[in-house]
């Protein structure tokens, strides 16, 4: 028995036997064409990308519709980038003037592209490298007449077994999921590539970047695939496998519990009614929202909006979009105003790429969109359009200054009296709230409360400004901790500074939708959590087992412990 340990994705477990796809090893032979073959050689090339472009459109349009969106995109993305010059024109370039073969010629420009990707400071960049890997190979593959990733041929066998492979591209994922593989675990890949986006939304439970795991698995072996600790367990003994057949009973059984508590209200056991909404990042998500019985939208994502694409969406498209979300879901929806830069990066917004020391203090969120009027007025008009078919709340990311927040509302001010001369309808009184992420937002949330007409608590990015953590960089995800007694006392320095100003005060970062956090929170005060849908039911079971009348001597031990353990086992107490 051996466990291995990587990035998990999604929170599943998995137990079942192993499908090693080695993907075919490819060698890339390099020769010389003389004169008379060299356009016979650019035709080859040719045809090999078009083979290439036909296999991706194939599975595109054999996406099953139920998928989410993403799958699509992702695969768009892969086939714009076979129109992209450095790998459909450039080589032909080198075969012309070097006389060398296509392969050597495409594999040439393919390594200075993925090293100038690789150089990037950007953990989003320089995961691109991954996409531009699979696309070339694809490519190679199509040129040495290798059998597709050998996914193609094992359809018939891939049912409930765990595919092992030194990376998935995510074509190969929506292909694999189709042939309803139970998990995936790639040598390759980090959390939040691509695959790992897509495996997640697919709700496939995986583990990525676990270096050497084609090396050490066997074809056939038994595994427990563990989504929520990223680790895979390889023949593993009985008693370990009863305990985990064990876990995985009393999930279905829980799973059976929560769905029966879905039109069931939020409320604690001594009345007090909690809002549970969710985060959402595209309009399509308003279908989960709706299943999963939410108050509305505590947070609508909309950098993926501008996301695998070469321009910003207009005003319109914006426009179209908002309009869709709130017109189907009739419920609040908090739209957040554009979070670019550091670890959101994307082609359309044009954000802070030339940033190289320090992307997450850099120009991201509202300081981009102030410094970028262009990218951030036709969403402020597209969001004020909006607010006339239905209750939609605006969030400003990120803020940290009064003086920029000053900015924001005046620009806000001024867009309401153009459209008004315009002739366009808006919410006169559409209220604006800010998230509350840096700690000099915490600390001062007093201040930007009497500006405000709501805050929300992100503690994605309160937790990495607090402790000093790049929420991106494996090398010190360990310290990343929401129990930090820092971060404690900034939740309920920001709570009852909105309790005092009678403002009303959310949380919409991930820890808003762990349930082990869930009595502790309630315990600070808070009453409106914001989180993947996904999470809903899970975190309204615990409110309708609390009484918040016995919280309050826990949470002044909790908030006094000065012994980390000790608090950890506080909160774990509180939580039995
Ligand atoms: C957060 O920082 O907690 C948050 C919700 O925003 P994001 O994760 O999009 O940065
Ligand atoms: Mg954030």
């Amino acid at each position: 028995m051996l466990t291995l340990h990587g990035a998990g994705i999604g929170k599943g477990i998995t137990i079942g036997t192993a499908v090693v796809l080695q993907g075919p090893t490819m060698d890339i032979p390099e020769y010389m064409v003389s004169d008379d073959e060299i356009e016979s050689e650019i035709a080859r090339f040719q045809n090999a990308i078009q083979a290439a472009r036909s296999q991706l459109s194939s599975i595109r349009d054999h996406i099953p519709s139920n998928a989410p969106s993403e799958s699509a995109m992702f695969i768009e993305a892969h086939l714009l980038m076979m129109d992209d010059p450095l790998i459909a024109l450039e080589p032909l370039e080198t075969i012309r003037n070097e006389h060398v073969n296509a392969e050597s010629a495409l594999q040439r420009h393919a390594e200075s592209l993925v090293r100038a990707f690789e150089e990037m400071e950007d953990p989003y960049l320089r995961d691109k490298k991954t996409d531009i890997n699979q696309v070339v190979n694809r490519i190679q593959q199509n040129l040495l007449n290798v059998d597709q990733e050998d996914i193609d041929g094992i359809e018939e066998g891939l049912a409930g077994k765990i595919v092992i492979t030194t990376d998935l591209a995510p074509a190969d994922t929506v292909l694999l999921k189709h042939h309803k593989m139970s998990a995936f675990v790639t040598d390759l890949g980090g959390p939040i590539s691509h695959t790992a986006i897509l495996a997640r939304s697919l709700k496939i439970p995986a583990i990525v970047g676990l270096h050497g795991a084609t090396r050490y698995i066997r074809h056939g072996e038994t595994l427990i695939v563990d989504g929520k600790r990223g680790t895979v367990i390889l023949s593993p003994d009985q008693e370990v496998l009863d305990a985990y057949h064990d876990r995985y009973g009393k999930n279905l059984h829980i799973q059976q519990e929560l769905e029966a508590l879905r039109t069931s209200e939020a409320v604690t056991r001594d009345g007090q009614p909690i809002q549970l909404m969710a985060n959402i990042e595209l309009p399509e998500d308003i279908e989960a929202t709706q299943r999963a019985y939410a108050d509305g939208v505590g947070l609508y994502r909309t950098e993926y909006l501008f996301m695998n694409r070469q321009e910003p969406p207009t005003e319109a498209e914006q426009f179209s979009a908002y309009k869709q979300v709130v017109t189907a879901l009739k419920k609040p929806i908090t739209i957040r105003t554009l979070d670019l830069g550091a670890d959101k990066q994307v082609d359309g917004g044009r954000p802070n790429l030339d940033t190289t020391t320090n992307p997450a203090l850099g120009l991201r969120a509202v300081r981009l969109c102030l410094h970028e009027p262009g990218l951030f007025k036709p969403q402020l008009r597209a969001i004020l359009r909006a607010s006339a078919f239905g209750p939609i709340e605006m969030m400003i990311p990120m803020v940290s200054s009064l003086d920029e927040l000053g900015q924001v509302l005046d620009l806000i001010e001024e867009i309401k009296q153009e459209l008004r001369k315009q002739g366009h309808a808006y919410d006169e009184h559409i209220p604006i709230g800010g998230m509350i992420e840096v700690p000099a937002a915490a600390i001062a949330a007093d201040l930007f409360a009497s500006r405000l007409n709501f805050l929300s608590i992100g503690t994605n990015d309160l937790i990495q400004y607090t402790l000093a953590i790049d929420r991106v960089d494996d090398a010190v995800n360990y310290l990343y901790d929401p129990l930090h007694p820092s971060v404690l006392r900034l939740i309920k320095m920001t709570i009852d500074a909105g309790n005092r100003a009678g403002v009303p005060v959310a949380m919409c970062g991930e820890m808003a939708g762990e349930s082990r956090y869930t009595k502790l929170l309630l315990g600070l005060g808070l009453r409106n959590f914001s989180m993947e849908p996904d999470s809903l039911l899970e975190i309204k079971k615990v409110i309708r087992e609390t009484d918040l009348t016995t919280l309050s001597d826990f949470i002044r031990e909790i908030l006094t412990c000065a012994d980390p353990n000790e608090l950890r086992m506080l909160v774990e107490k509180l939580d039995s």
